[in-house]
């Protein structure tokens, strides 16, 4: 079971959690006790922002092919720019809107995430555009917020600000990040709503990586099975230009036939 590609997805989320073991003074994401395919985070909001002070909790959700497919994350602190409980995916902007680097991390996500609360959200999947004085208002608001889940209060979650030298580092790379990044729809075949569902859907999508695995693994992140109906389409496209070849001699045959 270890060396198929949920194992390999095991091993990685298991060394992402271990690096990620520490809260650090913007970001903290820890996987839930039961499921190793579902994390929590906190994040905070960026300095200099209508988000200065917020400290916004959600979860993220892993596909059975991960890292090969982007993790989905839904924000439960309220903070008018994300909406609630609503899955949204990271991907690089200019791409293809399913593409994600296997090399990304849940950090990249998460500083993603922080550098995307300033940005305007206008039109994007699940953006949220609350004035100024109400993202100032829920920001404040947030620090008392609990997550019943977890059981943590987000003024306690993450490190006080100005205990290490990371964080401005940290700031300058969501700024970067969410520069390149895009947030999009997820892929229909993860939009099942609870954990248990995900862990069904992520046994039925098994078959379909064992498959693309067995070959290579670099030719499943070339093409990532986002689209599990291409192989089927290709095979009905091939039928059907054998079928019109076949139609095509027969008329060529009947024809010599009948003159
Ligand atoms: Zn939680």
């Amino acid at each position: 079971m270890a060396s198929g590609p949920r194992g390999f997805g095991v091993k990685r989320l298991l060394r992402e959690a271990q690096e990620l073991q520490k809260p650090t003074e913007l970001y903290f994401a820890q996987p839930l006790e039961e499921n190793l395919f579902e994390w929590h985070f906190t994040i905070r909001g960026p300095p200099d922002s209508d988000f200065t002070g917020g400290i916004y909790h959600g979860r993220i959700i892993f596909p059975a092919e991960y890292p090969m497919k982007p993790p989905t994350v839904i924000l439960l602190t309220p903070n008018g720019r994300f909406e609630l409980h609503k899955r949204i995916c990271l991907s690089i902007s200019g791409f293809h809107p399913e593409s994600w680097q296997p090399s990304w991390s849940i950090r990249t996500a998460l500083l993603a995430l922080v550098g995307f609360m300033p940005t305007d959200g206008t039109g994007a999947v699940g953006s949220l555009s609350y004035p100024p004085e109400e993202r100032q208002k829920l920001a404040q608001e947030s620090a008392n917020w609990r997550c019943d889940t977890c059981n943590c209060v987000m003024k306690d979650v993450l490190l006080p600000l100005g205990s290490s030298e990371t964080e401005d580092k940290d700031v300058a790379e969501a700024r970067e990040l969410a520069s390149q990044l895009n947030l999009t729809e997820p892929a229909k075949k993860a939009t099942s709503s609870e954990p248990a569902a995900v862990a069904a859907s992520n046994v039925e999508n098994l078959s379909h990586l064992n498959q693309r695995t067995s070959t290579s693994v670099h030719s499943a992140v070339s093409q990532p099975a986002d689209h599990p109906n291409t192989t089927s389409l290709a095979s009905f496209v091939r039928i059907a230009l054998i079928i019109s070849l076949l139609v095509v001699l027969i008329a060529i045959v009947l024809r010599r036939v009948l003159s």
